[in-house]
């Protein structure tokens, strides 16, 4: 049984100095059956046990991690939590996710700061004023909070913008939602490991999937570095890796995997107080609680796997960002990096059935996953313990892109994350 943390237990254990903290989650080696074996340790697989477990009853469950939880996108992401998509589907899918998000804290018993700060999208171009003003009309028709705001009342939110955008980007309004907002990305990863792990579930790190045992198209074993695995059941959620992954089950999907940028600056007194977008130059900001801007850039223009930043990308992004907020020209930068985000041409995931019996996909999230985490991982579990999509997941199957029911957020909502 995992310790509760509350005040007593951080009194307790300052006065032994920090040294018998009991370790959150166990890290066994690998069994050789489990009823379900989810590949990747990110948010989204580290919910998706969760659910299984708490909601149906699988207790044999292992994760499976090559590398160390949340060291993908998890913990790379710039944390912006929104649920103001244009299309229904994906407002219902956010909105649910959105709402599971306010109460996780409490629900893990592990503070993962979501602070519903407020996040902004910046209208750049009187195209960008017009989709802004249908996305807001949409979200409303959804009950998701979301407001126009013109560019006086931007300025009355962030005080330190240039309304004139240096006279490259004027600010002609934009959009807030003000229930939105950011949390701490580890600490998503780190709070659900360990409600996972109080429940039973296997959590293997430094393992890495090599390839699945398929007969008479049913899944019936996973190839990992520490060993053969049996199982009837594997939920793929490896976000820029799904292509790899789909390849040795022996099918396609219509993704392309780039490195996404971001950034963090030296840190400095609180001074922008929102999540800042700005669709159309790409670039945007908030202030971490450490007092660095966290800004998050474009993607390479072309396919790859690396995980560092390109000056051309981030200089882009940079200069965006002096010309709205003149005062952060003479701020330094401390590090920049990236995460492989795997995108559909209809920039929505793809949640459901796969062409194998028993494995089931739960990837695409581009450049905006992040905010879906526990919604996501919510409706997965359910489709991977019942053979069957949820109804929230069922309009983002696969099949979409045979059938051509796309849901197109990119141009519809105009923000990449
Ligand atoms: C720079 C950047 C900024 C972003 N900003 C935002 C944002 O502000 N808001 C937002 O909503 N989203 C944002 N995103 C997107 C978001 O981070 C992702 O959509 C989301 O975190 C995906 O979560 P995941 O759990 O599916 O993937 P991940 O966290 O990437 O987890 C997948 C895991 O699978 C593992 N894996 C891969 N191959 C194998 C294998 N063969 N065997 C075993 N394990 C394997 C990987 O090591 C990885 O840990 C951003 C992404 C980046 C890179």
């Amino acid at each position: 049984m995992t310790a509760r943390y509350s005040i007593f237990s951080l009194v307790k254990n300052a006065l032994s100095y920090h040294e018998n903290w009991q370790q959150a989650w166990h890290s066994p080696e690998p069994k050789k059956q489990y009823d379900a074996v989810i590949v990747g340790g990110g948010g989204h697989g580290l919910v998706t046990a969760y659910y299984l477990a708490k909601e149906h009853g699988l207790r044999n469950i292992a994760v499976i991690e090559r590398g160390w939880l949340g060291g993908g996108n998890t913990g790379r992401n710039t944390t912006i939590v929104r649920s103001n998509y244009m299309w229904d589907q994906s407002a219902a899918l956010y909105e649910h996710s959105l709402k599971l998000w306010e109460n996780m804290t409490r629900e893990l018993n592990f503070n993962v700061m979501f602070s519903q700060r407020s996040v902004l999208n910046l209208a750049h171009t009187l195209n960008e004023v017009r989709i802004t003003k249908r996305r807001i009309n949409s979200n409303r028709l959804n009950g998701i909070d979301s407001e126009w705001l013109e560019p006086e009342d931007v300025k009355r939110e962030v005080p330190i913008i240039d309304l004139r955008g240096g006279g490259r980007y004027p600010v002609m309004g934009g959009s807030i939602q003000r229930r939105a907002g950011t949390a701490r990305h580890d600490a998503v990863a780190w709070g659900y490991a360990r409600a996972c792990s109080e429940m039973g579930v296997d959590i293997i790190q430094q393992c890495a999937v090599e390839g699945f045992d398929i007969e008479g198209g049913q899944v019936t074993g996973v190839r990992t570095s520490k060993g053969h695995i049996k199982t009837n059941k594997v939920g793929l959620v490896v976000a820029g890796h799904c292509g790899v992954l789909a390849n040795m089950a022996g099918f396609k999907l219509p993704v392309n995997s780039r490195p996404l940028q971001a950034l963090v600056s030296e840190p400095v007194k609180p001074i922008v107080h929102n999540v800042v977008m700005a669709g159309a130059v790409h670039a945007y900001i908030s202030q971490s609680d450490k007092g660095e801007l966290v800004i998050g850039a474009g993607t390479d223009a072309y396919n790859g796997y690396s995980q560092w930043g390109s000056n051309p990308v981030t200089e882009d992004t940079l200069a965006a960002i002096c010309e709205l907020y003149p005062l952060f020209k003479r701020m330094r930068m401390l590090r920049q990096w990236g995460g492989v985000v795997d995108t559909c041409p209809d920039a929505s995931p793809i949640i459901g059935l796969s062409p194998v019996k028993g494995m089931y996909l739960n990837c695409g999230w581009g450049t905006g996953g992040f905010k879906a985490t526990p919604g996501s991982g919510h409706i997965f579990a359910d489709t991977v313990a019942n053979n069957r999509p949820h109804p929230i997941a069922a309009p983002f199957a696969l099949d979409r892109f045979r059938t051509g029911f796309l849901i197109d957020e990119h141009a519809a909502a105009g923000v990449a994350h």
